[in-house]
This record gives structure tokens, sequence and C-alpha cells, in this order.
């Protein structure tokens, strides 16, 4: 990371849970942030707040990571406002459960297209900058879902998997540009996308996380941040899961 000036990272899905704690977590270690998010403009309006807080420059936008024509406008808006990307950070991503046996095709299409190809777009667009400069780390958010599979996640399973495939494989093409690309696998973490389950079905995973308890999107930041810093300078192509021992 140059050492004149604030290191730059870019956070997809950026405005809420895991991607708006790894923003903070980046705020803090003295970044400046690029993030996009799909919905909810008043809660891009708090990391602007936050970001005046810790004297760090935000430039959020409104972005469906499956335009790449949008995610590119995107980058390239942030290299302009803020300056070379140093790390990227995937984290938008929907689910849409449901057993297979009536999942519609409307509920595979968006969740492949959200979580798979949206981590793809966001990559290819950003990759050839950092190829350039010869410098960057990728950090990519699957989940438990992808490494052990999960019923009535089998449209989630399959992106996330998916992402462990692709990072795995970029990991190995971009090294010798002075690149990393590494997987963070979530287990049941508290935010939105969680505060939905039900009461059964929550208790139900409870019950078998051997540390008793739901993770924090802040616990999932701490792991990102590192990643995507030179502290994890010889780490490149793993899958880091952060699930309290349930997909052991
Ligand atoms: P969340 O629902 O709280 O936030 C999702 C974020 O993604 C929001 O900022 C939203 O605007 C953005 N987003 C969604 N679709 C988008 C699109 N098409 N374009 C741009 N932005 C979009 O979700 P979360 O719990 O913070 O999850 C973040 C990531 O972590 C996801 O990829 C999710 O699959 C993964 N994950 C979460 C958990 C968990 O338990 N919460 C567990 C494992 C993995």
């Amino acid at each position: 990371m140059p050492q004149d000036s604030r290191p730059v990272a870019v956070v997809s899905g950026g405005s809420r849970g895991i991607g708006r704690a790894v923003v903070e977590r980046f705020l803090t270690d003295g970044y400046d942030v690029g993030y996009c998010y799909r919905s909810r403009p008043a809660d891009a309006d708090a990391i602007e707040r936050l970001a005046a807080e810790h004297g760090g420059r935000v430039f959020g936008a409104s972005v469906d990571v499956t335009d790449p024509d949008a995610v590119r406008g995107f980058l390239e808006g942030t290299q302009e406002r803020l300056g070379a990307i140093d790390a990227i950070v995937t984290s938008a991503g929907i689910v849409q459960d449901g057993p297979l046996v009536t999942m519609g095709q409307e509920a595979w299409t968006s969740v492949i297209d959200t979580n798979l190809t949206g981590t793809y777009n966001v990559c290819r667009a950003a990759v050839f900058a950092l190829m350039k400069q010869g410098r960057g780390s990728i950090v990519t958010l699957s989940s438990v879902a992808g490494v052990c599979g999960s019923a009535t996640q089998t449209n989630y399973a399959a992106s996330k998997a998916g992402i462990i495939g692709f990072t795995r494989s970029l990991a190995k093409e971009v090294a010798r540009f002075g690149i990393r690309a590494n997987v963070v696998a979530p287990g049941l973490i508290a935010t939105d996308m969680t505060d939905g389950m039900k009461a059964k079905a929550r208790e139900a995973v409870l019950a078998q996380i051997p540390l008793g308890r739901i993770g924090t999107a802040a616990e999932v930041a701490d792991t990102v941040a590192f990643l995507a810093s030179d502290r994890a300078s010889y780490i490149t192509g793993q899958v880091i899961r952060i699930d309290g021992g349930i997909g052991n």
C-alpha cells in the first residue's frame, strides 16, 4: 500500500449488514472507501456521517451489481474521486429460500445473478487496474452453505460454492501480478438477511453452533480487513470460515 496517501477500498453491498461493518472497519483502519448498494439510501447517509467522524472520504452509489456497465461506472467513479484501489470486498448478496421441488426459475436466476455474477462483475471491472498497478487484495463473501450445503438453499449454496471456485481460480491467475484473493465463509450472522428467519429455524441452527451464539457483522469484518491488509501478505486462495464452529 502506498505510504503517502490513504489506501482505498471498495465494498459492494456496503450499506447494510456485513458490508456496512466492513466499511466501518476500513474507515477505522484509515482507508477511504467506495461502496455500492441496491436500496435504502438512508443507510448510506449514516455512512457519510461515520466517514466524517473518522476523517475519511467515502463515495457511495446506488448500483445494481448485476449490471456490468453500472458496476464499471461505479469503479471508475471511485478511482476518480478516491484514487487507485487497494482492496475489493464483494458483500452484495441475497437469499430467496425454498425447497427445490417448488423453486421457481426467478428464485434461481436472481440469486445466481446477484451473488455469483455480481461478484464476477465487480472483480472483472477492477482486475485490470489492479494488475497494472501490481498490487491489490480481493475478499469475496461466500457462506458455510456454499461449503457444506444447506436444505432449502440450493440456489444460494450453488452461488456461494461458485464464489469459492471463482476466487480460488482468480487467486492462481493474478498472484504473479501481486494480487491476492481470498474468501470468507460466514455461518449465521446477525443482519437484516437473517432477521427474517423463523424462530424455530433459528433455534435449530443455534443448537448446532459449538460456540452457542450467532456471530456479529463486526466479527466478519475483522477477518475481511485482515485478509485485505498487508498483514495477510502471504495468504491467497484460502477460504476462511467464520461460523462459531458449525461448519466443522
Ligand atoms: P444484508 O441483507 O444485511 O445486506 C446486503 C447488502 O447487499 C445490502 O447493502 C444490499 O443493498 C446489497 N445488495 C443486495 N443486492 C444487491 C445488488 N443486486 N446490487 C448491489 N447491492 C446489493 O446481508 P448480509 O447479511 O450483510 O450479507 C452480506 C454478504 O454475506 C452476502 O453475500 C451474504 O450472502 C453473505 N453471508 C451472510 C450471512 C449471514 O448470516 N448474514 C452468512 C453467510 C454469508
